[in-house]
């Protein structure tokens, strides 16, 4: 069977099937994996959703990109083990609704891709009877639900850095409480810092030798599986086909909102795709001006998670649009605008409405959000602004809830006056002892650890 190829969006290097792009991480000439050509589902295959399962959706849309690569028995184990936490879809108010994404084992969305990644790579790992050494920088979220899918997996070892000053210690207890072959670093730094280090040791030859991978989002076995759960939300919509859908996705390095973007490609009726970013908003300047400057340093906001200056996705988005972008930003072919403007409602939310929007949801309709969930809702209404009243109340409008309130303790007191329940998978972590060393940023520390680890 003829295999997918994936392209690298510098277009330096040459195309390469799924696993290669999968243990890769980052293309050799710095640009990430991109299918060539995006699978469409027909229509019957996305309405017959409506009966199925969180897995077997999952399984349907893998597998297009998987032909030749994984068989489908093997496939369908691989997505129902990850797969086995509810994925509600909650109405809020006439046909508005929230999807929460956090149910998994470390409760924030990065656990529907990394958990999916952590299972395809051990799958090529075994097959192939390899090592590897999994670098990744986190702004919280990453970090845990990474830590946790590789958690105790042979043949894989785990390094995550985090900035310390930006993670919640719930975060952070999610990933220093592990130990066995997950190893933490924390740093004086921030996040861009980090996902800097880790860029420099990809590109550094001294290091070949210990197998060096990415997990974070710019790996291509994340990004599809972050296309499910838009095709799984829809299909519990029960909606009259075609009546197309609004998702609204709070957003950072655009790996979550790219997910969104492969299932409409891939023929699921997206009307829009509301990009809600915070106060970082180089993405909806670009998207206004046609010119790209990204934010350095990235500004700190309560939605600590997508506090990123330079999505590390954009390229792929341009990509799709027509357009190139390397790593840095630098802009060599503008994407279409026309149609970019057409698909995308991008909104960036400051502070201030984010926690307005916690107390108002709260208030009206016992909506509990956390700050990233905050932006979404807020970036949905935005939107919703700008169209004729009755179309306002007709559109079926989904906001992704990206991570459990109780991750936010402290915004959620201020703000609501209360504690938000402890979800199961995050209780009895406060009694765990923590492992975790400290770095500065500079490189030649970084370099020096790791190998002193082999
Ligand atoms: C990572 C994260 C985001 C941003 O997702 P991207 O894929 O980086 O855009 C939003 N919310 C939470 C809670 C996150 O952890």
């Amino acid at each position: 069977m003829e295999k997918l190829k994936f392209y690298s969006t510098n277009r330096q290097s040459p195309m390469v099937t799924f696993s290669e792009a999968l243990i890769t991480g980052q293309a050799p000439d710095k640009g990430l994996y991109m299918p060539e050509k995006i699978p469409v589902l027909p229509e019957n295959v996305i309405q017959s959703f409506a009966e199925k399962t969180y897995p077997e959706i999952a399984w349907t849309v893998c597998r297009e990109y998987l032909k030749g690569e994984i068989p489908d028995d093997e496939l369908f184990s691989l997505v129902t083990d990850a797969y086995n936490y509810p994925v509600p879809l909650e109405p809020v108010t006439g046909r508005k609704y929230i999807l929460r994404l956090d149910q998994g084992p470390t409760a924030s969305f990065k656990d529907f891709a990394a958990r999916m990644m952590g299972r395809l790579m051990q799958y090529y790992l075994k097959h192939e009877g390899r090592e590897m050494l999994i670098l990744t920088a986190t702004s919280g979220d990453t970090g845990s639900a990474i830590a946790n899918s590789f958690y105790g997996l042979d043949k894989i070892r785990v390094v995550i850095l985090y900035p310390k000053d930006e993670v919640t210690p719930r975060q952070r207890k999610q990933m220093t409480t592990l130990g066995k072959n997950i190893t933490v670093l924390g740093l004086d730094a921030k996040f861009d810092d980090c996902q800097g280090l880790v860029k420099q040791a990809f590109a550094d030859p001294d290091l070949d030798h210990l197998h060096l991978s990415s997990a974070n989002s710019i790996n291509i076995g994340r990004l599809i599986p972050q296309s499910v759960y838009y095709f799984y939300a829809h299909s519990r919509l029960r909606n009259s086909w075609p009546d197309p859908v609004i998702f609204s996705v709070p957003s950072g390095n655009f790996g979550d909102m790219m997910g969104g973007m492969l299932a409409k490609k891939m023929g699921l009726p997206v009307e829009k795709l509301v990009i809600a970013v915070n106060e970082n908003d180089e993405f909806p300047r670009f998207v206004e001006t046609g010119k790209y400057e990204k934010i350095v340093p990235s500004l700190n906001c309560i939605s600590s998670a997508m506090n990123v200056g330079h999505p590390s996705n954009l390229a792929r988005l341009v990509a799709l649009y027509g357009g190139r972008m390397d790593e840095a930003g630098n802009l060599s072919e503008s994407p279409d605008f026309g149609k970019f403007r057409n698909d995308i409602f991008a909104i960036s939310i400051n502070d201030v409405k984010t926690r307005e929007t916690i107390i108002q949801s709260w208030k009206k309709h016992r909506l509990l959000l956390e700050p990233h969930g905050a932006v979404g809702w807020a970036g949905l209404w935005q939107y919703l602004k700008h169209l004729p009243e009755d179309e306002i109340t007709s559109k079926f409008c989904i906001s992704l809830e990206t991570a459990h309130p109780a991750k936010f303790p402290a915004q959620i007191q201020e703000l609501l006056g209360f504690d938000p329940d402890l979800p199961e998978s995050l209780k009895g972590i406060e009694d765990k002892e923590e492992q975790s060393t400290e770095i500065s940023k500079e490189y030649g520390e970084f370099k020096r650890f790791l190998r002193e680890m082999s």
